[in-house]
């Protein structure tokens, strides 16, 4: 352990690529540390059909846009795999992997990474290491005693192990609607949302919902949005599943037993397995060594620089560290941001 970086970049999915663009750009010498073991980041996770919402214009990396798909349509989770390995390649980015960082402590003149692979010290960290370990699952009565499967979305890949049984899908966001619709095919399906879905018209594709999003970024009204970027996209699966009459949803069971769930009017419904698409946290146990992480589970920021540690930047997570911090185009306002204020508060250091 005898270099200090100026910048360690602990995560190296699309967020942590953004920043790394502009801290080259910068000119900032800087390293990206991923626990991944291929460049992807959560993409590499999501299920074998999973389509963006968001068309390839929508969804550009700075410097390089998305390619525009062949056969049109929106990217699927392959082709965005793909773009960000050719994109940190063509960045030359300074990504080591697999480096899982455990922890981040206070040194008088930097910050101390423990790693896998050993210690990193750096004046300034950027941590972008996302959502997808930290899956969210709400804790119902008796989900410790039910026996048969459950599984959040972050582990689904595909509906073929669900083929004839009954299944409940909780979650009334994307993830769930088109978990949903490929599932029906093959299994009994419920779905229960806590409140009846907000589905967009079928003619407001996420390109609408982006428009919408950037006008409000730029001042335009926020009353007036199409919809929020949660809402359900009728992709031409949710559409086909609408047809078939399943993409009707149901308020949520009071308890789960060892077989099956008990409902509000106290009847009992025998359950094969659960799929829990209810959302994610930020995953940023790395940074408890820090103390910097509040009872919300979030770290306090003003911009994406920690208000209790100013050598820790956030960016990725979701708005709380920039609009739209969790979207690909999101993560590189966010960036080109980020790096100019880190810049300039290591300015001192490298002058
Ligand atoms: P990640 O992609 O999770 O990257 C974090 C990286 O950090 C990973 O490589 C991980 O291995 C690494 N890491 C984690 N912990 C550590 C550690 N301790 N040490 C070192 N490395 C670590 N966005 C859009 O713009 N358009 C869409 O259409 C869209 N659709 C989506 C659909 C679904 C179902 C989901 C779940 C998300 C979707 N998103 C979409 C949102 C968003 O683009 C992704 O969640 C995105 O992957 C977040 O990028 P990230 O770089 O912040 O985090």
């Amino acid at each position: 352990m005898t270099e200090t970086h100026y910048v360690i970049v602990i995560g190296g999915g699309q967020a942590g690529l953004a920043a790394g663009y502009y801290l080259r750009r910068a000119a900032l010498y800087f390293l990206i540390l991923d626990a991944g073991t291929h460049a992807g980041g959560a993409w590499q996770h999501g299920w074998k059909s999973l389509r963006l919402f968001s068309p390839a214009a929508y969804s550009s990396m700075p410097g390089w846009p998305m390619p525009a798909r062949a056969q049109g349509g929106y990217p699927t989770r392959d082709d965005v795999i793909d773009y960000l390995a050719r994109y940190e390649a063509r960045y030359e980015l300074p990504v080591q992997r697999p480096v899982i960082v455990h922890s981040v402590v206070p040194d008088s003149d930097a910050l101390v990474l423990q790693t896998t692979v050993g210690a990193f010290r750096a004046r300034a960290v950027v941590s972008a290491t996302g959502t997808w370990s930290a899956p969210f699952v709400p804790n119902y009565p008796g989900r410790q005693i039910f026996g048969g499967r459950q599984l959040h979305s972050a582990w689904y890949v595909g509906p073929e192990s669900f083929a004839g049984q009954n299944v409940l899908i909780v979650g009334g966001g994307n993830s769930g609607a088109q978990i949903l619709a490929e599932l029906s095919i093959l299994a009994r399906t419920t779905w229960v949302t806590e409140r009846e879905p907000l589905f967009l018209p079928d003619d407001v594709d996420g390109r609408v919902l982006f428009e919408q999003a950037t006008a409000r970024l730029r001042g335009g009204p926020a009353d007036a949005p199409v919809g929020g970027i949660g809402d359900i996209v009728m992709v031409p699966p949710v559409v086909d599943a609408r047809a078939r009459g399943v993409l009707t949803s149901v308020r949520p069971f009071t308890r789960l037993t060892a077989n099956g769930a008990i409902w509000p009017d106290s009847a009992e419904t025998q359950v094969d397995a659960i799929i829990w698409c209810t959302g994610f946290q930020p995953a940023l146990a790395h940074l408890a060594s820090l103390g910097v992480i509040e009872a919300d589970g979030r770290v306090a920021v003003d911009g994406q620089q920690s208000v209790k540690e100013p050598r820790l930047w956030l960016t990725g997570y979701g708005d709380w560290c920039g609009p739209g911090s969790a979207t690909l185009v999101g993560a590189s306002r966010v960036a080109r941001e980020l790096v100019p204020k880190l810049q300039a508060f290591l300015s001192p250091a490298l002058s």
